[in-house]
Protein backbone atom coordinates (compact mmCIF):
# COMPACT_ATOMS: atom_id res chain seq x y z
CA UNK A 1 0.00 0.00 0.00
CA UNK A 2 0.77 3.76 0.04
CA UNK A 3 1.33 6.23 2.49
CA UNK A 4 -1.26 8.71 2.04
CA UNK A 5 0.94 11.00 3.50
CA UNK A 6 3.70 11.05 1.61
CA UNK A 7 2.71 8.53 -1.04
CA UNK A 8 5.59 6.17 -0.47
CA UNK A 9 5.01 2.42 -0.85
CA UNK A 10 5.01 0.94 2.33
CA UNK A 11 4.66 -2.80 3.34
CA UNK A 12 0.87 -4.25 3.50
CA UNK A 13 1.03 -4.72 7.24
CA UNK A 14 2.91 -1.43 8.27
CA UNK A 15 1.60 0.17 11.44
CA UNK A 16 3.93 3.44 10.87
CA UNK A 17 5.12 4.49 7.27
CA UNK A 18 8.75 4.19 7.01
CA UNK A 19 9.30 6.87 5.04
CA UNK A 20 8.10 9.57 7.10
CA UNK A 21 6.73 8.33 10.42
CA UNK A 22 3.29 8.61 10.33
CA UNK A 23 0.67 6.06 11.70
CA UNK A 24 -0.91 4.48 8.77
CA UNK A 25 -4.16 2.26 8.95
CA UNK A 26 -3.28 -0.88 7.82
CA UNK A 27 -7.27 -1.79 6.08
CA UNK A 28 -7.59 1.49 4.68
CA UNK A 29 -4.23 2.77 4.64
CA UNK A 30 -5.70 6.19 6.17
CA UNK A 31 -2.70 8.21 7.26
CA UNK A 32 -3.53 9.74 11.10
CA UNK A 33 -0.89 12.82 9.89
CA UNK A 34 -4.12 14.47 7.53
CA UNK A 35 -5.90 14.18 10.57
CA UNK A 36 -2.88 15.22 12.58
CA UNK A 37 -2.39 18.39 10.65
CA UNK A 38 -6.31 19.93 10.94
CA UNK A 39 -6.19 19.02 15.10
CA UNK A 40 -2.74 20.23 15.95
CA UNK A 41 0.49 18.04 17.16
CA UNK A 42 -0.99 14.66 18.33
CA UNK A 43 2.45 13.34 19.10
CA UNK A 44 2.89 16.32 21.30
CA UNK A 45 0.10 15.37 23.07
CA UNK A 46 0.83 11.80 23.42
CA UNK A 47 4.00 12.09 24.61
CA UNK A 48 2.47 14.50 27.12
CA UNK A 49 -0.10 12.10 28.55
CA UNK A 50 2.37 9.58 28.56
CA UNK A 51 4.93 11.11 30.43
CA UNK A 52 3.27 11.15 33.57
CA UNK A 53 3.36 6.83 33.10
CA UNK A 54 6.10 6.10 31.00
CA UNK A 55 8.55 8.42 31.11
CA UNK A 56 10.40 6.57 27.88
CA UNK A 57 7.38 7.41 25.56
CA UNK A 58 7.35 10.50 27.02
CA UNK A 59 10.27 11.43 25.93
CA UNK A 60 9.95 9.62 22.27
CA UNK A 61 6.99 11.42 21.99
CA UNK A 62 7.50 14.49 23.57
CA UNK A 63 10.94 14.34 20.98
CA UNK A 64 9.16 13.80 17.98
CA UNK A 65 6.13 16.24 18.69
CA UNK A 66 9.20 18.62 19.52
CA UNK A 67 10.66 18.12 15.94
CA UNK A 68 7.10 18.06 14.41
CA UNK A 69 5.98 21.21 16.17
CA UNK A 70 8.80 23.06 13.90
CA UNK A 71 7.35 22.47 10.75
CA UNK A 72 3.89 23.41 12.14
CA UNK A 73 4.15 26.87 13.15
CA UNK A 74 5.29 26.11 16.84
CA UNK A 75 1.94 23.83 16.99
CA UNK A 76 2.24 21.55 20.22
CA UNK A 77 5.88 22.86 20.95
CA UNK A 78 4.29 23.68 24.44
CA UNK A 79 2.87 20.23 24.86
CA UNK A 80 6.27 18.83 23.90
CA UNK A 81 8.44 20.48 26.43
CA UNK A 82 6.08 19.52 28.92
CA UNK A 83 5.95 16.21 28.35
CA UNK A 84 9.91 16.07 27.91
CA UNK A 85 9.72 17.90 31.26
CA UNK A 86 7.61 15.68 32.92
CA UNK A 87 9.08 12.43 31.62
CA UNK A 88 12.43 13.52 33.03
CA UNK A 89 10.93 14.47 36.40
CA UNK A 90 8.88 10.84 36.63
CA UNK A 91 12.52 8.74 35.18
CA UNK A 92 14.35 10.77 38.27
CA UNK A 93 11.40 9.95 40.38
CA UNK A 94 11.13 6.18 39.29
CA UNK A 95 15.57 5.64 39.80
CA UNK A 96 14.87 7.40 43.28
CA UNK A 97 12.10 4.50 44.06
CA UNK A 98 13.77 2.03 42.42
CA UNK A 99 17.14 2.64 44.50
ZN1 LIG B 1 4.64 8.37 4.83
Amino acid sequence: MFCTNCGKEIPDNAVVCTACGCLVNGERAVSYCTQEQQQGNGMAIAGFVCSFFVPLLGWIFGGIGLSRSAKRNGKGKAFSIAALAIASVGFVLNMALLF
